[in-house]
């Protein structure tokens, strides 16, 4: 406990844990009456020509305090002070840990458990009870709980630096600060899903990073605009090595979403080592996973390739079935209709 007061103040200090030499010379009478008249016993003089134990009338605690303290100013008993920190505490309903890190501040510990410096300005006005105590550790957990309860993640402060927002993460990807407010009330919408794209047209894409450990790596996910997301969203600098290097297109989000994520299943399934360690890149590239090694790019492409040829043939199949049944509507509505219209109908690309 000493070493928290031991540089409380640089003429004060407990007695205990220093080697407390005596320093041989006579004590002058006056210093005796600065000491008593100050609320303190002179016992000797200590370490150098400048220094004095000194006992505290009130706690009967010793201490080492300068000479020129003691003429010039209130010494302050460290013992005294510590009870009385103490005190302020209790009396605050947290517990007295030591001094913060900052003068003026105290490290307590909250009756949730969680540990933190507070001013002692303010542990005072707690006491009062004209103002109370919240837990920064305590109300991120919560506020985490409350975004993840709406298919949210807290992902970090607010960039622009409002206290009351914070920046979220949507279960569709998207980034977007939030008044913390609107996310306890759900009075807010996702600005990427509240216009609809899950079904807008999306796409599955592939882009190339190469990170600072000199690393190629392979993103791949769906966004409804790749290079915006790519360029808004997933760089952290300007001037990053980044590409976008294939985009499929999808009918609808909802669609991109589960290709997306049958891919990741299949990649993990496959390439177990691949996936790079959120730590490697955390500072690079905005995404939470899903940074595949560069060594299994071409393995990426062929996975990529099946999707698009899918992708392609059940659109043809769709345009086809969509053709002969407007060609049957047609046939019924105007029986004796003239033939070569019906034939303009037909796809360009048969096969
Ligand atoms: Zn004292
Ligand atoms: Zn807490
Ligand atoms: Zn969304």
């Amino acid at each position: 406990m000493t070493d928290h007061i031991l540089d409380f103040l640089d003429a004060t200090f407990p007695f205990g844990d220093l080697d407390l030499v005596s320093f041989d010379a006579p004590i002058p009478d006056h210093w005796h009456e600065f000491a008593e008249a100050k609320g303190f016993e002179l016992l000797r003089r200590v370490r150098d020509r400048n220094h004095l134990e000194l006992r505290c009338n009130q706690c009967d605690g010793t201490m080492i305090c300068k000479i020129y303290t003691l003429r010039t100013a209130q010494p302050i008993c460290p013992h005294c002070q510590k009870a009385r920190w103490q005190a302020l505490c209790e009396e605050a309903g947290v517990r007295f840990l030591g001094r913060g890190d900052r003068a003026n501040y105290l490290r307590v510990q909250l009756p949730c458990g969680h540990e933190t410096s507070r001013q002692q300005e303010l542990l005072e006005r707690v006491r009062r009870r004209t103002t109370a105590i919240r837990c920064e550790a305590c109300l991120e957990a919560r506020m985490q709980a409350e975004a993840r309860a709406r298919g949210w993640e807290l992902i970090g402060d607010d960039p622009d630096g409002h206290l009351s927002y914070r920046l979220y993460r949507h279960a569709c990807r998207y980034i977007q600060r939030v008044a913390v407010a609107n996310m306890t009330t759900g009075r807010f919408t996702c600005r990427n899903c509240s216009e609809g794209w899950l079904n807008d047209r999306s796409y599955i894409y592939m882009m190339r990073f190469v990170l600072k450990s000199g690393r190629d790596a392979i993103k791949v996910g769906f966004s409804r605009d790749p290079a915006s997301r790519l360029r808004h969203q997933l760089v952290t600098e300007r001037d990053q090595d980044a590409l976008l290097i294939r985009s499929i297109e999808v009918p609808t989000g909802r669609e991109a979403i589960e290709l997306e994520k049958a891919l990741h299943t299949t990649l993990r399934r496959q390439h177990p080592d691949a996936e790079l360690d959120r730590m490697e890149f955390a500072a690079e590239v905005n995404v939470v996973s899903e940074l595949y090694d560069a060594k299994i790019e071409a393995e990426i492409t062929a996975l990529l390739d099946r999707i698009e040829i899918r992708l392609k043939r059940r659109a043809r199949r769709r345009e086809k079935r969509r053709l002969k049944r407007l060609r049957r509507r047609l046939e019924q509505s105007q029986a004796p209709a003239c033939p070569a219209a019906t034939d303009k109908l037909s796809p360009p690309d048969q096969e």
